[in-house]
């Protein structure tokens, strides 16, 4: 144990990424919203855990250390699909920096340096191990981050309204129950709850593991049983367009450390919305922002332009306009506070017809210093074919050379387990109309596939195989993204390999 003197701080977050003071660090928004509150933050970016001195630097805080192992689960950033170290990586060697099991390796530390100090998790990787969960690298169900890690409380999602809740009610000496978009452990199971198989139910039976995984939804309260206590989920807390507006309406400087070199491409980005209604079944988007967009306002995000243009180092290109789907922007519906349903993109209601969005993309054209406003997130091809006139207001003006797409897959056997719509017609109607409105520009479609998804066998394999030698042979840039499926924790993707019900 160090020496306790107190560090000045009301939070301290630990995080496995450098921190950056920029709207898509994790921790640097975390940050920024504690500060807004009037909360004193220190941030301990990218820790060498095999230095735990590293872990006290900044004391004790008043209130709580915050624990993150950045944006990416530390496991996915360590090993490729195959489980191979990246650090040996023979195409692309990579180290981290951040330990296996960041989460836990840094709560061991923490708890060790500062017995007694409070504990909260938050960020990807305890967003996805919330709950007993299949994990691909030990090939065995392991239970809730939330009790390995011996955590106070876990965040889940993005987190600001969350953190700001827990410190303004450990400043005010009340207890953490019924935080919206927590999990915490209790040893009695409170009313109100929707039991799911317990852990060691899932652990013994793969159908219990699947009915778990039924059950997953980030707007239920759930409850889960591990030996004698339970693991209670309170639902996500509704996030609003004022709360989107806020929080990126906060004073960030954007400055990109040296160390974190991979946002500098995002340097001049602006988010324009939160969620995706596509519910990939490989994605972890719907554990983490949930299955309902909400939009920023429109001034509010042509407010963050016109600041952008002001910024000395802006040189008139915004990187990107987007979110998890740029094409999503505009897609909030009015009953969605409300509806049970789980599939808005299959529901006639949801609005797809992108005019927010072209309104939106042509105001941003017009502020004073902006040269080009580029959208580089990848958009949602199947949903854009509703809205033609979107695809042409895209490739006339917000289009840099390359256009990302994610079609995943052509098979329709693979399409539908991957709860992905598109297929080679759509890919084809799609590129068409693409192309048409490019003209003579030189702008090309950059494709990600995945390859072995659970029900994905040699058959589809090949079909897939000669649908990108098609696209190639067509003139298309050789198609460089092709990933290997990787049991994400928590997806329905990662169940149907786990339990192989996609057989
Ligand atoms: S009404 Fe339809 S679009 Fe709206 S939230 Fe429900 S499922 Fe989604």
């Amino acid at each position: 144990m160090i020496s306790e003197k107190g560090s000045g701080f009301d939070v301290v977050l630990v995080s496995g990424e450098p921190y950056a003071d920029h709207p898509l660090s994790g921790v640097g928004v975390i940050a920024r919203a504690l500060d807004a509150e009037g909360f004193k933050v220190g941030v301990i970016g990218r820790p060498d855990w095999r230095r735990e001195a590293d872990f006290a630097r900044l004391g004790r805080p008043r209130l709580f250390f915050g624990l993150t192992s950045g944006s990416v689960d530390s496991l996915l950033q360590n090993y490729t699909p195959l489980k191979r170290p990246r650090t040996r990586d023979p195409n692309a060697p990579h180290a981290s920096g951040v330990p296996d099991r960041a989460v836990l390796v840094y709560a061991n530390i923490v708890r060790r340096l500062f017995p007694g100090a409070m504990i909260v998790l938050g960020g990807v990787e305890a967003s996805l191990r919330r709950f007993a969960h299949y994990d691909a690298w030990e090939d065995r169900v392991r239970r809730s981050l939330l009790l390995d890690a011996r955590a106070d409380i876990l965040v889940y999602g993005p987190g600001e309204l969350q953190v700001v809740d827990i410190a303004r009610r450990l400043d005010e000496g009340r207890d953490l129950d019924g935080i919206a978009g927590t999990c915490v452990v209790r040893s009695a199971l409170p009313p109100g709850f929707k039991e799911i198989p317990s852990y060691e139910e899932v652990s013994a039976s793969k159908e219990k593991f699947g009915e778990a995984q039924a059950l997953f939804s980030n707007r239920r309260a759930l409850a889960q049983k591990h030996a004698g206590r339970w693991v209670l989920q309170y639902p996500a807390p509704e996030y609003s367009a004022e709360d989107l507006d806020r929080i990126y309406g906060l004073p960030f400087t954007r400055r990109i450390p040296a160390d974190h070199p991979g946002l500098e491409m995002g340097r001049f980005s602006v988010v324009t919305h939160r969620g995706c209604v596509g519910r990939c079944s490989f994605c972890a988007l719907t554990l983490l922002q949930g299955d309902r967009v909400v939009s920023r306002s429109e001034e509010s995000i042509l407010e963050e332009v016109r600041r952008l243009a002001r910024h000395p180092e802006f040189k008139g290109y915004v990187d990107d306009l987007g979110g998890p789907s740029a094409n999503m922007y505009g897609m909030d519906c009015p009953r969605r506070a409300t509806c049970r349903r789980d599939d808005c993109l299959a529901c006639p209601k949801l609005d797809r017809r992108h005019a927010r969005l072209i309104k939106l993309l042509r105001r941003v054209r017009e502020v004073p210093g902006v040269k080009k406003a580029f959208v580089r997130s990848g958009i949602r091809y199947d949903l854009a074919l509703e809205s033609p006139g979107y695809i042409e207001e895209l490739a006339r003006h917000h289009v840099s050379g390359l256009l990302k797409i994610a079609p995943e897959h052509v098979s329709p056997k693979v399409l539908k387990l991957m709860n992905k719509g598109g297929g080679k017609k759509a890919l084809e109607r799609f590129r068409a109309l693409f192309k048409k409105a490019s003209g003579t520009k030189k702008q090309h479609l950059k494709y990600y596939f995945m390859v072995a998804h659970p029900g994905a066998d040699d058959r589809e394999a090949r079909e897939l195989a000669a649908e990108v030698r098609r696209l190639e042979a067509g003139g298309e840039k050789p198609v460089e993204g092709v990933q290997i499926f990787t049991p994400t924790p928590m997806t329905r993707s990662a169940c149907m390999y786990w339990t192989e019900a996609a057989a």
